[in-house]
């Protein structure tokens, strides 16, 4: 099978009257299905439940989304059984054939792209652009993992030995369990499951509560695309009611999941334990928070840098893994950047996803609940620069907030907070803010500006971050360009979109044979 090398996907520009105007339209479209009920689907079987939950427009939060069944812990269970069963024969199917299914379901992206986005903008609150970038990066994922299956499942490097044939080849593992976020609810999710499933694994996908809608939209394209029953399992539900099951059941091999660090430790400590039955130990990729840094040294053009620094804070109301939520700025430009910040931030508007608003609302009543707990904890910490309240609307609306002169050590500058709240931290030399970048028990994404060769230098050999960007913003990871994983308890540094990734979910056989 020969394929063009692998491109990204462009993402579209609503600046140009006719995309916009697609967008519009699609959302109008989408808007007839609003409030539809969704069903389970196991085995290639729609199952209906009694009890049923419901995805909100975060804009608008009355506004029902879609109505899904829920799974229970014997769904669960038959979910993980009937996956197992499929394993048999999808692990035979020629990576050729799995790597199609991915092909035809880039292609079905692209033509419902408008369609997916308009979800998205109504179930997650994104803009068109962040919208559509996620799309285009979940098209990505699907074109980058197909043709890297066909790399894997290529001829293997191994020392010739005399008077033996030896073979190297990469084998699936088993049921995988994929549990996604809601913050990219259709990259990550599509990208989580669609590396396992095109490497002959089969998968119990568990989507977001918070963005199920588009789970389903990825389960109707995969199901277009060719995936056989039994392959991809879509299991809606409550993480904290059916999670466990799913990770605990002795036929799950793997557990796939992005989201908080206190899941992720959660499911790291259950997978552990190996469970009547269980003939492996199971494979846990946990990708989870971040408490990411912009480093911006005097030396540096410091407009661009509060550019860059208010982006990478507020897209997607600052709820990224990659999102920068501290800024630590030498002294020499401190009071001149934290001004830039302020005329920057105080002309953000915030209002409904739908209207393409800047900024949209945060995702849920939790969070909100939660980001406006560490605003006030920011105004006992720091100086208020910009915001600091809630927005009009009846949706989730955070104004986007800044602190200045905030602690290294203080609460909003060591935990996650995952909402648009920036804090701004004066630190006296280059060398004290890389002691700062590091100061956290994360080390996802970070940047650095700076137009001094031998600060960039030092930047490299001491931070440890799992992406690190020089004089750009610190979000915006690229497939194949950027393989996207952190350190520490950011997780595994799974490098999603990179050419370890695979791996994970694949295991090595060798056969060697004498030769007479
Ligand atoms: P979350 O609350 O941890 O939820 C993630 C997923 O885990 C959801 O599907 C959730 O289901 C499920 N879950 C909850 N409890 C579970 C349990 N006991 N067992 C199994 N699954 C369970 O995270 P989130 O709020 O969706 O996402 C935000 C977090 O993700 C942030 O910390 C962010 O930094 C991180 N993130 C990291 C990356 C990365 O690449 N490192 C990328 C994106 C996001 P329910 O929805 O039903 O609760
Ligand atoms: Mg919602």
């Amino acid at each position: 099978m020969t394929v063009i090398p692998f491109v990204n996907e462009p993402v579209l520009d609503f600046k140009i009257q006719a995309n916009a105007d697609k967008q519009k339209a699609a959302l109008a479209e989408v808007r007839k299905n609003l409030g539809k009920s969704y069903p389970l689907v196991i085995g290639g079987k729609e199952v209906v439940t009694e009890q049923t939950f419901k995805s909100y427009n975060p804009s608008d939060k009355d506004e029902v989304i879609a109505v899904f069944s829920k799974g229970t812990t014997s769904l669960a269970k038959d979910a993980i059984e009937t996956a197992a069963k499929a394993f048999e024969s999808w692990k035979f199917v020629p990576a050729e054939e799995r790597a199609t299914v991915l092909f035809r379901a880039a292609e079905i992206a692209r033509r419902r792209r408008f369609e997916i986005n308009a979800y998205m903008i109504l179930e997650a609150g994104k803009n068109y652009t962040e919208a559509d970038a996620d799309t285009a990066e979940a098209i990505d994922f699907l074109e980058f993992y197909a043709r890297e299956l066909l790399r894997y499942a290529g001829e293997q490097p191994v020392t010739p030995l005399p008077g033996e044939a030896n073979q190297l080849v990469y084998i699936p593992l088993g049921v995988g369990v994929v549990v996604p976020p809601w913050n990219f609810p259709f990259a990550i999710l599509v990208g989580m499951s669609s590396a396992a499933i095109v490497c002959g694994n089969t998968v119990v996908l568990k989507p977001s509560s918070e963005t199920p809608m588009m789970g389903r939209l990825y389960f109707e394209i995969m199901k277009e695309a060719g995936v056989p029953d039994g392959v991809l399992n879509f299991l809606p539900g409550s993480g904290g009611e059916v999670g466990d099951t799913l990770v605990a059941h002795p036929k799950t091999r793997f557990i796939s999941f992005t989201g908080s660090m206190q899941v992720g430790i959660h499911i790291n400590e259950l997978a552990a334990k190996v469970h009547p039955g269980q003939i492996w130990l199971k494979r846990v990729v946990a990708e989870m928070g971040g408490k990411d840094s912009m480093v911006i040294d005097h030396e540096c053009n410091v407009d661009e840098a509060a550019e860059a620094v208010v982006a990478a804070a507020f897209g997607f109301q600052g709820q990224k893994c990659s999102a920068c939520s501290r800024a630590i700025v030498d002294a020499k430009v401190y009071d001149a950047f934290v001004e830039k910040v302020k005329v920057l931030v105080d002309k953000i508007q915030v209002g409904p996803a739908e209207e393409n608003y800047q900024m949209g609302p945060v995702i849920s009543k939790g969070a909100e609940a939660s980001i406006l707990g560490y605003i006030e904890t920011g105004k006992k910490e720091g100086r208020l620069i910009s915001g600091g309240v809630k927005a009009d609307g009846n949706g989730y609306y955070i104004r986007p907030t800044v602190f200045a002169d905030i602690d290294p050590m203080a609460v909003i500058s060591q935990e996650e907070i995952f909402g648009p709240v920036l804090a701004i931290i004066k630190s006296p030399d280059f060398e004290e803010s890389l002691k700062i970048a590091n100061n956290t028990i994360y080390g996802l994404t970070g940047a650095v500006y700076s137009l001094n060769r031998e600060k960039i230098a030092l930047a490299k050999k001491h931070l440890l971050i799992g992406n690190l960007y020089f004089n750009r913003k610190c979000t915006g990871a690229m497939v194949g360009g950027h393989p996207f994983g952190g350190f520490n308890m950011s997780g595994t540094d799974s490098k999603a979109g990179g050419r370890d990734y695979l791996l994970l979910f694949l295991q090595a056989k060798l056969m060697s044979e004498k030769l007479k």
